[in-house]
């Protein structure tokens, strides 16, 4: 990653501000979260500039919502907009509420209008994609997995008018032919969801970062800034990509995929 400093920088993963899953975390505690982030002498930087190296400022974090719900724009764009704060948005370009006749996959709550999306991107913060669908991506066939990524780095490039170059693995699900592919689409870097701290040369399209929920209190949000004390989600494990890993191949044997 260029420049960037030697220390871990903490990739911070949110959903929803303010809706109801084990997820979404209460716009007061991100509040607080912000605020210990700014106390602490933190300065957010988008993924995107994290990806690209070059000059970072001394404690750099990077904020990061999947999915592209509604309360980013309503939730968490003021009060990033309060502390003076960059971040970065993962859509899920089928996801959009008013994706007409690209709507694909089902999303699980109220998501981002195309305007939004827009209006989000022209305050500085960066877009990224996250799927098409949201389709488990090391389990589609090659042909699929294109259009998959190739269709929403499009749509979001039309909308926001810019390069999209990163993007994030729905559920935190990449093998490295999804990441060949990830990088053939034309994207430069990609998170994973791996629950630890991005090291200074880590694989730039497997990104690891660290899951903020519902229940994050602020000791546990200290404690993760510092690579310690994460939650193990025994989905992202190693052991559980040799898992995926063999049903793909057990799907295709069976032509199912
Ligand atoms: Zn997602």
């Amino acid at each position: 990653m260029g420049d960037a400093p030697s220390a871990p920088v903490p990739v911070l993963m949110y959903h929803s501000i303010g809706g109801s899953d084990r997820l979404a975390v209460r716009p007061e505690a991100f509040a607080e979260q912000l605020a210990y982030l700014r106390d602490t002498g933190r300065t957010p930087i988008t993924f995107g500039e994290l990806a690209e190296g070059g000059r970072a400022p001394v404690r750099p974090v990077v904020i990061t919502f999947d999915d592209g719900y509604a309360d980013f724009h309503e939730r968490a764009l003021p009060l990033l907009d309060r502390f003076g704060f960059r971040a970065t948005v993962f859509v899920t370009t089928g996801w959009i509420r008013d994706a007409g006749p690209y709507a694909a996959g089902r999303p699980l709550g109220r998501t981002l209008s195309w305007s939004q999306v827009a209006e989000i991107a022209s305050c500085g913060i960066e877009v990224g994609g996250h799927g098409h669908s949201h389709a488990e991506l090391d389990q589609l066939r090659d042909a699929v997995l294109r259009t998959e990524l190739l269709r929403s780095r499009r749509l979001l490039e039309d909308r926001v008018g810019r390069a999209v170059t990163t993007m994030a693995y729905p559920y935190g699900y990449s093998s490295e032919r999804v990441r060949r592919a990830v990088r053939a689409a034309g994207y430069d870097a990609a998170c994973a969801v791996a629950n630890a701290l991005a090291a200074d040369g880590a694989d730039r399209l497997a990104v690891p970062r660290v899951t903020v929920r519902a229940g994050t209190s602020i000791a546990a949000f200290e404690r993760a800034l510092r690579g310690r004390g994460f939650l193990v989600d025994h989905a992202l494990t190693k052991g559980y990509a040799v898992v995926r890993r063999s049903r793909y191949a057990v799907r295709r044997l069976r032509g199912t995929v």
